[in-house]
């Protein structure tokens, strides 16, 4: 069966393939950067990830954009109360998004944007959503008229029939499911960041940054638009408007939202102040690799409660899968093919690739992988796992890395290398030589905590890592 998503727009499981048969063109909501990311925020871009492996497994090129929301109502009031301009102020957040993004071995989508770098042509589309008559302006300020377009809440599904005309709301996020005119365009406020333009002086909406984004570079109709589930209304709804009222063409063919992170009962979330972020973990002594197998292993249309328990368990499955890879390359099988293995790794390679296709069943591609392991496990155990065998085993690892990413350790920041330890070990040396017994010592105490243990042997210091 072909590969196919959960699509919000039908609400249907339909079949996926780009509409000019090569490229996928996609969009995601990035990050707003107001603060660092927390864990829920990356449970939505490792989704994004897996897709864009997925897609890519898959044969597809991809032309995939992520925009980083550096203006919004949070970044005007936060960078207003740290007396900084908005750029002093995103500027670092943004550097550590993108450094976490690294750290879960996210990859980089083909273009990264700015908003503040595209105010001139939101100016512009504005402008021309006015010509056409979906604007109205009150008090500086530039709003979308909802009732003008006809099919608002066609995404997020709901009736919109007991509308207020003329309802408006200025903040850019608000969440009761309620049909209200937005602003495209915020009229100045007296010391907040603005920009002149023909429409007066002012900033732009959170919504029209996504749809003048994403159609600036991926044209007026895209393949895929994804982001966390929170987005569906109003911002996602929103950015339909505004785009098919400019262009008067579907403006996205697939829409796939990805559920909460919780915790508890709640969603993670910073203005509730449940969260962690991937730094808190990481100081807690939690790997990149253990919160990325975590947060990919749930299927992204399942919620997915965090707890401590559940990334241990995220670590154990790792070791698990680490050191079978260790025994593949390690063991000496005899020669020859074990058909059973065989054919328990051709099932597991076909139900693996067959679950991901399957709108991305992470959960059910990872059961695949164990169960191969468990039967190859056991079949080493009882000599039953042969020289020939280890090709397939090695591909399915490779096949479940590329798209998991979680088998090569990371390096630990502040990790000592090769030819520092090698130094040490002469400075230790050289210390013993002129009988300062005390700086070998610490030398030696040095290379412990650093994770490096040394054996004096007959042939000379020999060390390995812990
Ligand atoms: P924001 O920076 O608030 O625009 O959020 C960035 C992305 O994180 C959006 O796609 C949100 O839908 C998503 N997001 C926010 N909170 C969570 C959560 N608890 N679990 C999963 N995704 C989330
Ligand atoms: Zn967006």
């Amino acid at each position: 069966m072909a590969l196919r998503f959960y699509n919000t727009l039908t609400q249907k499981v339909e079949e996926f393939a780009p509409a000019d048969g090569r490229t996928v063109r996609m969009y995601t909501c990035g990050p707003t950067v107001w603060n660092f990311v927390h864990i829920g925020n990356l449970r939505t871009f490792t989704f994004q990830d897996l897709l864009r492996r997925w897609l890519r497994a898959r044969g597809w090129a991809l032309d995939h954009v992520m925009n980083l929301t550096d203006v919004d109502d949070r970044i005007i009031r936060e960078a207003a109360a740290a007396g900084k301009s908005i750029y002093d102020y995103t500027g670092p957040y943004a550097e550590a998004f993108l450094a976490d993004a690294a750290t879960l071995r996210l990859e980089r989508p083909e273009r990264l944007v700015k908003a503040t770098d595209h105010i001139p042509e939101m100016v512009e589309a504005i402008g021309k959503l006015g010509e056409k008559g979906f604007t109205y302006e009150s008090e500086g300020s530039v709003y979308f008229s909802v009732a003008r377009f006809a099919e608002y809440g066609k995404l997020s599904h709901s009736d919109f029939g007991g509308m207020k005309a003329g309802a408006r709301v200025d903040t850019d996020r608000y969440d009761k499911t309620d049909a209200r005119d937005f602003a495209l365009w915020k009229a100045r406020k007296r010391g907040e960041h603005y920009w002149d333009s023909p429409i007066g002086a002012g900033r732009p909406g959170w919504h029209i940054e996504c749809s003048v984004m994403s159609m600036k570079y991926l044209g007026e109709t895209l393949d895929i638009h994804a982001g966390g589930v929170d987005l569906t209304f109003p911002h996602h709804e929103n950015e339909i408007a505004q785009s098919e009222a400019l262009t008067g063409k579907p403006f996205a063919r697939f829409w796939l939202h990805s559920e909460h992170l919780m915790l508890g009962d709640e969603v993670m979330s910073k203005s509730l102040g449940n969260f962690y972020t991937l730094r808190d973990l990481m100081g807690m002594g939690y790997t990149p690799e253990a919160i990325r197998y975590l947060l990919a292993s749930v299927p992204y249309r399942k919620q997915l409660n965090f707890s401590f328990d559940g990334l241990k368990a995220a670590a154990t499955a790792i070791e698990r899968l680490r050191n079978f890879e260790l025994r593949l390359n390690n063991e000496t099988f005899a020669e020859g093919l074990e058909e059973r293995v065989a054919a328990r790794g051709a099932e597991s390679l076909g139900k693996f690739d067959q679950s991901l296709d399957d709108d991305l069943n992470t959960a059910e591609a990872l059961a695949a992988v164990f169960e191969y392991i468990r039967e190859a496990n056991t079949a080493m155990d009882a000599g039953g796992f042969r020289a020939a065998n280890r090709a397939q085993a090695l591909e399915l690892l490779a096949r479940f890395d590329s798209v998991f990413d979680v088998l090569k350790p990371a390096v630990k920041a502040g990790a000592i290398s090769d030819q520092e330890i090698e130094q040490l070990i002469a400075g230790r040396t050289a210390a013993r030589q002129a009988r300062d017994f005390k700086r070998a010592d610490q030398i030696r105490a040095e290379l412990a905590e650093r994770g490096v243990i040394l054996e004096d042997t007959r042939e000379g210091i020999r060390w390995k890592r812990k």
